[in-house]
């Protein structure tokens, strides 16, 4: 289902990892892990990508987190601002969080690098609803500057004995 919105807030993430969120339009509803497809224009042309809602579906508002690649659509995304407005079309996608789910108590999640936007979701989610499920999530970066969310997974698996966070760099040398 297609809709207007509007930036409400940037945020940077990482040097190369933008989040933008945009108000939640009345009666919009999502499961956590679903994706939703972004309009946006530069001078020449109306560009279209599917992002994960990095968002929970108990938070009230929606965000998208990019990786910056200083192509078209990338640096249309970099240029919006408090009060731009965008087309979003969605929720889609079934790679959601199964809460209902008997066998689902214990979870193992695999991320790299900005694969992370619907664990994000997922993870805010069980820990918004009280859920019991543990959760291991294995998050895999190049370097340590690329880890969007750093500091709010480190305070996550601190604050809730059920969920842990093991990061992997696959960049660092080794030392002699
Ligand atoms: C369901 C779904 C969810 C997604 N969620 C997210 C998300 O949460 N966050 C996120 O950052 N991305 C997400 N993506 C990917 C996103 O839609 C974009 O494809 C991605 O961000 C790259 O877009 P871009 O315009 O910056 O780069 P693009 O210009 O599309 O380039 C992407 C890659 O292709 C290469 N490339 C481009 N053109 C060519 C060419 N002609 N020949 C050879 N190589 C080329 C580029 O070098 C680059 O490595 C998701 C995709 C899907 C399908």
């Amino acid at each position: 289902m297609p809709f207007e919105t509007e930036v409400t807030k940037v945020i940077q993430r990482t040097p190369n990892v933008k989040s933008v969120r945009f108000e939640k339009p009345w009666g919009f509803s999502y499961l956590a892990g679903q994706y939703v497809v972004l309009t946006l224009s530069d001078s020449s042309n109306q560009m279209k990508k599917p992002f994960t809602l990095s968002s929970s579906p108990t938070e009230d508002f929606l965000e998208i987190t990019k990786k910056l690649t200083g192509h078209p659509f990338s640096n249309a995304l970099a240029e919006l601002r408090p009060g731009s407005q965008v087309s979003i079309n969605g929720p889609y996608g079934e790679f959601t969080f199964q809460t209902e789910c008997n066998e689902c108590n214990n979870i193992g999640m695999l991320s790299g690098g900005i694969g992370i936007t619907p664990l994000r979701s997922m993870i805010k989610y069980s820990i918004d609803k009280n859920l019991s499920a543990n959760i291991i999530l294995l998050y895999s970066n190049s370097d340590e500057s690329d880890m969007a969310f750093r500091d709010e997974l480190e305070n996550v698996q601190r604050e809730n004995s059920n969920i842990k966070v093991i990061d992997t760099i696959t960049s660092a040398s080794i030392p002699n």
